[in-house]
């Protein structure tokens, strides 16, 4: 829901059930990468606005909670439908505020609504245990219950997927939600939550509100809020797990990242080198499980590199939003497209070879830039060390296997990594030793689907309990274990009426 000037939306937040203005004066634009137009205002919302939201969700959480579970899931099979219907509208505002292609952004949606499936599931996932007679006529049981008012904080590179991540899962166990979104890319939460209201979730469990850093610090101190999801970059991660969990919140902050592909001798060149152009420069580069530095291993390193720059280079750059087929879409913003082509300065004061170079000037005023290879990086490099997030490929040389491993020990962050061999032992070895939680075998971009967690470790990941399948089942309940002696209500079972029914 949004209110129009002119072409430019006011984007609006959801409070209570009901779409509205913010009490603030103060917007973000949100742009059209692919041709820099502004396409919408965002509010950044005050405190004020914050403490309403949080009332909003902490009235309705009596209601949603105590509703039966398989009413809860309902509202998510007919989310699902509804989802399905909007497929197609949805990628499209995903690659128009954006700029991922729309192969991609439909990609993006699918992943979301395989989480909603996952959610449908929920009378089985609550499921909880029990036993008989642990002590002499005593039973145990444990049961789950909602946490309270959750919080999803979300970035900007996957405006359905993330919050998907987090919310039908939370919503399923009996929480109401409060979603901030990226302000970047605010109008796929709003469509997203419209469908939700559509689906018939009772008013004030799933609220909306946008804004930047005060709304989120406001969201992070109010004691009404029991459990944050948060998914950004690794600084803002870890101040977000510190905070919440200095005010007894529970948290899981998954942070930025540093992927490696390492391709063995015994590779094949063409699966590898494909695999690996769609994992580096796919969405932009703008993925936490895009890869960043290629590990060419022995003998295969110059043919390697050389096969790498000539696929590159014949990747298609260009706006995502004409109905062409384009294999790089824009990034961001424009200072994005800055900040990441300055690593080309710093790899080459660094003493790194740019072989591939993607800085060049393009038609329009959208926010492109090419395909780069750097070769010859080695892990001391700023380019080894830190997140670029953009279509940049460091190449990293190993002698062999172990060689590669000790880049990845070396390494700060540890999301997701990948190897491209014939080789069993090999692939073995490396999935038993790389130092990341998500590996994939000849697979270029190993992201978990939705009944599997999401598991980032090291500086990648703050907490505990990942997002997604059971870990997101546990992160949004709590256990409440009963112990149960039973007494007959009368002390003589012979007089007792109930007891007599039993035995007539
Ligand atoms: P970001 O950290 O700038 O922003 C994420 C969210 O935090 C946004 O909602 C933003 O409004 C808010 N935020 C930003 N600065 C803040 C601050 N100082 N205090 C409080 N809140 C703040 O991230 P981004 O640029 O939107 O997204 C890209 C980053 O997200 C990359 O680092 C990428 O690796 C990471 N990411 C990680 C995963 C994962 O699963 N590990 C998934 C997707 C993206």
């Amino acid at each position: 829901m949004a209110a129009e000037t002119e072409d430019i939306i006011d984007v609006l937040n959801l409070c209570g059930g009901t779409w509205e203005s913010p009490q603030t004066d103060r917007y973000d634009d949100v742009f059209n990468p692919s041709t820099g137009a502004v396409i919408a205002r965002v509010p950044l919302s005050s405190a004020d606005d914050v403490a309403r939201t949080v009332s909003a969700a902490a009235d309705a959480l009596p209601g949603w909670s105590r509703t039966p579970v398989i009413e809860r899931a309902r509202v998510m099979f007919r989310y699902r439908e509804l989802l399905e219907q909007n497929l197609e509208r949805l990628s499209e505002l995903v690659t128009r505020e954006h700029g991922k292609s729309m192969a991609e952004s439909r990609a993006e949606v699918r992943r979301g609504i395989e989480v909603v499936e996952f959610a449908c599931g929920i009378p089985s996932l609550m499921m909880g245990q029990s036993v008989a007679n642990i002590a002499s006529d005593v039973d145990a049981d444990v049961a789950k219950h909602p946490v309270g008012v959750c919080v999803g904080i979300t970035p900007y590179n996957f405006p359905a997927m993330v919050p998907m991540w987090m919310f039908p899962i939370a919503l399923v166990c009996g929480n109401s939600f409060i979603l901030k979104p990226s302000e970047k890319v605010p109008l796929t939460a709003v469509r997203l939550a419209e469908l939700l209201l559509e689906a018939g979730l009772p008013e004030g469990v799933f609220n909306l509100i946008h804004g930047g850093r005060e709304c989120v610090d406001a969201l992070l101190d109010d004691s009404r809020v029991a459990a944050v999801s948060f998914v950004g970059s690794t600084g803002v991660a870890r101040s977000i797990y510190e905070r919440g969990t200095r005010a007894g919140k529970r948290v899981q902050a998954a942070g930025g990242a540093k992927n490696h592909c390492v391709i063995m001798p015994d590779a094949d060149p063409e699966l590898a080198v494909s695999a690996l152009a769609a994992a580096s420069y796919g969405c932009g580069g703008q993925r936490c499980m895009a890869t960043s530095v290629a590990v060419a291993v022995g003998r295969i390193a110059d043919s390697f590199v050389d096969r790498l720059c000539s696929h590159a280079a014949s990747l298609s750059v260009g706006p995502t939003d004409t109905g062409d087929a384009i294999d790089i879409g824009p990034l961001i913003r424009n200072e994005h497209v800055q900040r990441v082509s300055s690593y080309l300065d710093v790899a080459h004061e660094d003493g790194a070879e740019v072989v591939l170079d993607g800085r060049r000037n393009f038609e329009g005023n959208g926010f492109f830039l090419g395909p780069s290879v750097v070769d010859q990086v080695t892990p001391d490099m700023r380019m080894a060390r830190e997140e670029i997030f953009g279509p940049v490929l460091s190449v990293m040389r190993a002698d062999n296997l172990e060689a590669a491993l000790a880049f990845g020990d070396l390494c700060e962050y540890g999301n997701g990594a990948s190897i491209f061999t014939r080789d069993g032992f090999a692939a073995r070895q490396f999935r038993e030793h790389f130092n990341a939680g998500m590996i994939g075998i000849n697979v270029g971009v190993p992201a978990p689907m939705a009944w599997f967690p999401f598991t980032g470790w090291n500086s990648s990941f703050f907490g505990d309990l990942h997002v997604q399948g059971l870990e997101g089942i546990q992160f949004y309940t709590r256990q409440k274990v009963t112990l149960t002696r039973w007494f007959r209500s009368s002390g003589d079972s012979a007089e007792d009426p109930i007891w007599r029914g039993q035995q007539s």
